[in-house]
């Protein structure tokens, strides 16, 4: 099989790619392991979605269909492939895929990586104690409860107060499980303020900050969990514990950009732990593209189209035998957590993502020759700005920071 564009992953981004590339007049292959397009957008039936894309608050669901009848109206550019998993993708631009037809290889000229992220799991905080049933994380748990319409458990504690903790929180007690508490070891919420007061407040389940899971216990099935409030070095206080009898325990410790199968062909960012991107999408590799949450982990579903569109413009471009070689790195500095893209290539504006240290007041954004004032910041948030590209010339490296006034 041959094609100009390989698509791999069919979430927000890849569907936005591939219709932004047959828009350029190519032909698009889009390949998704699972047996309908949408990705995690799918299991998400909360509202939320697309107040920036479509000026309208949409389900997951609902959003995901629209990109769906917008894939369809393009079916003699891109052609989707579900239920299949691409394996292996080599230097010489040959790709492996397997479905249900067999293992198969596919040529093309440039790819659109965008394969979304993957939960952190139980293992990787080193909560000690029992391993008993009970623990989930929210993805695995929102699947179960969304998709496949199961109960979780009767009594739940919930890790983490990002927007998945927070939501959670709600879908459960919805589904009849109590909800005892989230436990969070940040001394401010992880997510936006909206969700605290329509996830938490509204339905008097308590948020426990500066706080930490220290053991679980249990032999079959969960029964208990111990809390314990952190210092400032996020250490638990001996003495602060307090016990939680409950089955169920949900981990919403942070996702991580899936990046695995470009292992040694493209550079990661050293703090997203995502693909390392210019402008216009473009890795280390000049002809692998990427966009989504494999690159960095979005707050906004309507930021990871906009970017995979960007993705899918660029791919093309570059297929054609356009090519884009400024590439001036943009680096995070005073107070910024981290920018989003890693490069700049001077073809457009920039679009600039950037996520402040800690919680600011009122502070001025510095991109090269370009500020601006914004006002109550916090690290959940996303900071989004267009940088002009005038305000970038001649710079051999952008560094962005966050100044308190
Ligand atoms: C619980 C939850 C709640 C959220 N709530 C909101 C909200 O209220 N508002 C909002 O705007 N955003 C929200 N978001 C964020 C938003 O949904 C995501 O940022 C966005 O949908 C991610 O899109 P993506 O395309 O990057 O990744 P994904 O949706 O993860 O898509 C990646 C796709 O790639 C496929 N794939 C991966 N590897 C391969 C492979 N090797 N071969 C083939 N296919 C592959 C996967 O199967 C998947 O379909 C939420 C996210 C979560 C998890």
């Amino acid at each position: 099989m041959k094609t100009d564009v390989l698509v791999i992953g069919a979430g927000a981004a890849g569907m936005a790619a591939a219709i932004a590339a047959a828009k350029n007049g190519l032909k698009v292959i889009v390949a998704e392991r699972d047996e309908v397009t949408g990705g995690i957008l799918n299991q998400c039936i909360h509202n939320g979605f697309g107040l920036h894309y479509f000026k309208e608050e949409l389900t997951g669901p609902e959003y995901a269909e629209r990109f769906r009848e917008r894939l369809s109206e393009y079916t003699d550019a891109i052609q989707v492939l579900t239920d299949c998993h691409v394996l292996k993708l080599n230097r010489d631009k040959k790709a492996l895929l397997v479905s249900p037809r067999g293992v198969f290889e596919l040529e093309t000229k440039a790819v659109v990586y965008a394969a979304g992220a993957r939960e952190r799991p139980f293992g990787s905080l080193m909560i000690p104690g029992d391993r008993p049933s009970g623990i989930f994380t929210a993805g695995v748990a929102q699947r179960l409860m969304n998709i496949d319409n199961r109960k979780i458990g009767n009594r739940a504690l919930i890790v983490g107060s990002g927007d998945i903790g927070m939501i959670m929180a709600r879908r459960l007690t919805l589904e009849g499980t109590e909800v005892v508490g989230v436990v969070e070891r940040l001394p401010y919420p992880g997510g936006l303020l909206r969700n605290v007061i329509q996830c938490l407040k509204d339905f008097d389940i308590p948020l426990y900050l500066s706080s930490t899971v220290v053991e679980v216990r249990g032999k079959e099935r969960l029964e208990e969990v111990v809390v314990a409030n952190v210092d400032e070095h996020f250490k638990p206080i001996p003495g602060t514990e307090k016990i939680f009898k409950v089955d169920t325990l949900v981990l919403s410790v942070g996702l991580i950009p899936q990046v695995e199968m470009l292992d040694g062909l493209v550079s990661l960012d050293a703090r997203t732990r995502g693909i390392a991107c210019s402008s216009t999408g473009q890795s280390s590799c000049e002809w692998i593209f990427a966009a989504g949450n494999c690159t960095a982990i979005f707050d906004l579903v309507d930021y990871v189209t906009r970017e995979g569109e960007r993705a899918g413009e660029y791919a093309p471009r570059y297929v054609v035998g356009e090519r884009f070689t400024r590439n001036v790195p943009i680096v995070p500095g005073e107070n910024v957590m981290l920018t989003f893209p890693n490069f700049y290539s001077d073809v457009d504006d920039l679009t600039l993502y950037v996520r402040c240290r800690k919680p600011m007041e009122k502070a001025v954004l510095k991109v090269g020759n370009f500020e601006r004032v914004f006002e109550d910041l916090i690290p959940s948030e996303m900071i989004v700005v267009r940088v002009p590209k005038q305000k970038l010339m001649g710079l051999d490296r952008i560094e962005v920071t966050l100044a308190e006034v």
